[in-house]
């Protein structure tokens, strides 16, 4: 993957941080994003002292504004763009009948409307090109739901549809669009849960423990290399087994 260009949303920390530094290690130049303009530049400190090249950009996903003008510059500057890891994500937990519309349109236009916005912007580079390699970050709770997560399952669950007809829109142009769904991974978004919600949900995983960053970091990087050149629509699960 040596001299291909990557974007990562949310790279300053946890899975966002980890594939950023998986595809680096392959190669890849590594446009890693944050919402602060320093947000990135831990991981590409971390990326340069592995041997590896990058750079960290400030970007808020729900910024159509700012996403258009972010991809015609790396496209001016590095000449090509090949694969995009749309991985920011947020939460804003609350019960269905105390949702606030702002919490709901928060997580929805973050998770969901900031992957169509990169996705757009990529896919027109990448239909030039003949070649693409998308990546979307849904979740287990996209598919089996979760309390308390109304706007959250939901923006998880429409990432599997976006990937699916974008998947359908795209093959021709040898651009694949896939979605790694990761169970419960440590990070700090994983950080909050109380011990007595980490007891619970391990008796519901059978290989009885979280993920790590670099589980979920091992599948991206595969569904994002040329290898998996002839698997799109896909929703890959990485979560120790825990189906429904
Ligand atoms: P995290 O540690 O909370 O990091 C979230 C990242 O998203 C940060 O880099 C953050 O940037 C960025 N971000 C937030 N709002 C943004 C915006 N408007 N524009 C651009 N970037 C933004 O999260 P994580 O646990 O690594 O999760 C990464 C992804 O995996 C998320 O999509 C999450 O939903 C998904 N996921 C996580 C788990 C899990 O158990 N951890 C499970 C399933 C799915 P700043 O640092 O600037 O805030």
């Amino acid at each position: 993957m040596t001299g291909q260009v990557a974007l990562v949303t949310g790279a300053s920390r946890g899975i966002g941080r980890a594939v950023s530094m998986k595809l680096a290690a392959a190669g890849v130049y590594v446009v890693a994003t944050a919402t602060t303009e320093s947000g990135a530049a831990e991981t590409i400190a971390a990326i340069t002292a592995a041997g590896g090249r990058g750079e960290a950009v400030k970007l808020d996903v729900t910024s159509a504004e700012a996403v258009e003008s972010l991809f015609k510059t790396i496209h001016t500057q590095q000449g090509r763009f090949d694969i995009l890891i749309n991985n920011a994500g947020i939460t804003k937990d609350g019960l269905l009948v105390r949702m606030k519309d702002s919490d709901w349109d928060a997580v929805l236009d973050t998770n969901l409307k900031g992957a169509f916005h990169c996705l757009r912007e990529a896919s027109k580079i990448m239909t030039r090109a003949r070649y693409g390699r998308v990546v979307n970050i849904s979740s287990v709770v996209g598919e089996m739901g979760n309390p308390g997560q109304i706007n959250y399952c939901a923006s998880k669950a429409g990432l599997i549809g976006l990937t699916k007809s974008a998947a359908r829109e795209l093959a021709k142009r040898n651009i694949t669009v896939n979605a790694v769904a990761p169970g419960f991974i440590e990070t700090d978004m994983t950080a909050v849960l109380t011990e007595k919600s980490r007891e619970s949900l391990l008796l519901n995983i059978p290989m009885e423990r979280l993920g790590s960053v670099d589980d979920v970091a091992h599948a991206v990087s595969f569904l994002a290399s040329p290898a998996s050149g002839y698997i799109t629509g896909q929703l890959l699960s990485v979560n120790g087994g825990m189906y429904m």
